[in-house]
C-alpha cells in the first residue's frame, strides 16, 4: 500500500472529504497504525471546529483509534512493541515528558498534550503515525470496533469513578446515559457500586437495567434529581456525563455527606453551584480528563475480564461526513464508529 484514504475537513466547519494521501512512514520515536476504527466522538467537533489555538487544516480528527502496527520507527524496537500487535490510542495522544505534570508522573495532565486528530492527523484514516508512548495493548477478547470507544469515553468514565472516593457498595449515580454515561453505568455496576442512571424519559429505564443499573432517575418525571438521589441515601459520587451544566447543577443537593461531584461532560455554561451547597456538607466538585496510555490498557483489560461493550453503530470511513454529523446532532443513538474493512 503506498497510498491511503483519509477523511479529512479543508477548513474549519467544513465537510468531509475522502482524500488519497502518500502512507507516511514514522519518524524516530513513532510507529504507523493500520487503523481497523475509530470512534467519533464529540470532542472531535473541537478540533474540526479550530475551538482550540493552534488547529490547522486540511485535519483528519480521530481519537478513539484501535487497529495494528504496521511498521517501527527509529528507535521503538526496544520498546517492546511488535509489528501486528493490536493497540488502541485515546485523547492521550502522548506526552511530552519535560513539563511539570510528566515530571510528576501525571501524564493525562501534561502541559503539550499531544490529541491525536489535533497535534497530528488522527483516525479518520486507513493509517496513523502515533508517538509509541501513547499505545494501550488491546485485550483478544475485545474486537477493533469494541476497543475504539475505550480509548476516549471508556476510559473517561472508568478511570473518573476508579480514582473517585466511591468504595463497593456506595450509592454512585451516573448522570446521563449517552456515548459515555452507557459505559459509566456499566463500569459502576461491575465496580460494586449502587448504581443509579439519571437520564430524560421513563423510555429510558429498562435499557439503563440492561446496562446494570439497580435504580433509575428520570429527570423530568417532576421529583427533583436531588431529593430522588436523597431518597436513596445520597450519592458519594455523581459521574456527570451528560454534556449539560443545568443538569449537572441538579446533581448536587443529592450528594452524601462528602459527596462528590466528578465532572467529565464538556459544557461551556457555568455550574449554578452555591457556596453553602457545598461547604455544609462538605462536597468536592472536580473535573476529570480521560486517562494515560496505560488507563486505557487498564480499561479495555477490565472491561475485556467484566464482559462490558460499548454500544455501538458501524459506519464505512467513507460516510464519515454522514456519520460525524449524525453524532453532532444528536441523532446517533449509539457511539459511531468508523470502520477500514481491514479489521
Ligand atoms: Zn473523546
Ligand atoms: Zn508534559
Amino acid at each position: 500500500m503506498s497510498t491511503h484514504r483519509v477523511a479529512q475537513v479543508a477548513f474549519a466547519g467544513g465537510p468531509f472529504e475522502i482524500v488519497e494521501r502518500d502512507v507516511p512512514r514514522p519518524g524516530p520515536g513513532h510507529v504507523r497504525i493500520a487503523v481497523e476504527a475509530c470512534g467519533i466522538c464529540h470532542g472531535d467537533a473541537m478540533f474540526v471546529n479550530a475551538g482550540l489555538p493552534g488547529v490547522r487544516f486540511p485535519l483528519v480528527p480521530g481519537h478513539e483509534i484501535a487497529g495494528r502496527i504496521e511498521e517501527l520507527g527509529e528507535g521503538t524496537q526496544s520498546t517492546g512493541w511488535r509489528v501486528g500487535d493490536r493497540v488502541a490510542v485515546g485523547w492521550f495522544g502522548g506526552s511530552c515528558g519535560y513539563c511539570a505534570a510528566c515530571r510528576r508522573g501525571d501524564l493525562i495532565l501534561c502541559l503539550n498534550l499531544k490529541v491525536p486528530g489535533g497535534a497530528y492527523d488522527g483516525g479518520y484514516a486507513e493509517a496513523v503515525v502515533v508517538p509509541a508512548d501513547a499505545l494501550a495493548r488491546i485485550p483478544d477478547a475485545l474486537a477493533a470496533v469494541d476497543a475504539a470507544p475505550m480509548a476516549c469515553a471508556g476510559v473517561t468514565t472508568y478511570n473518573g469513578l476508579r480514582t473517585s472516593s466511591a468504595r463497593p457498595g456506595d450509592l454512585v449515580a451516573v448522570l446521563g446515559i449517552g456515548g459515555l454515561g452507557h459505559l459509566g453505568v456499566q463500569y459502576a455496576a461491575a465496580m460494586g457500586f449502587e448504581t443509579v442512571a439519571i437520564a430524560r424519559g421513563a423510555d429510558k429505564a429498562d435499557y439503563a437495567k440492561q446496562l446494570g443499573a439497580h435504580h433509575y432517575i428520570d429527570s423530568t418525571a417532576g421529583t427533583p434529581v436531588a431529593d430522588a438521589l436523597q431518597s436513596l441515601g445520597g450519592a458519594r459520587v455523581v459521574l456527570a456525563t451528560a454534556a449539560n451544566s443545568a443538569a449537572i447543577t441538579a446533581t448536587v443537593d443529592g450528594l452524601s455527606h462528602r459527596g462528590e461531584l466528578v465532572v467529565i461532560g464538556a459544557d461551556t455554561e457555568p455550574l449554578g453551584i452555591a457556596p453553602v451547597q457545598l461547604l455544609m456538607r462538605a462536597r468536592t466538585v472536580r473535573g476529570h480528563p480521560a486517562g494515560s496510555a496505560q488507563d486505557i490498557q487498564d480499561t479495555m483489560a477490565f472491561s475485556a475480564l467484566q464482559g462490558i461493550r460499548p454500544m455501538i453503530e458501524t459506519v464505512p470511513l467513507d460516510r464519515a461526513d454522514e456519520a460525524y454529523h449524525r453524532m453532532l446532532h444528536g441523532a446517533a443513538r449509539f457511539r459511531m464508529v468508523l470502520t477500514t474493512g481491514t479489521g
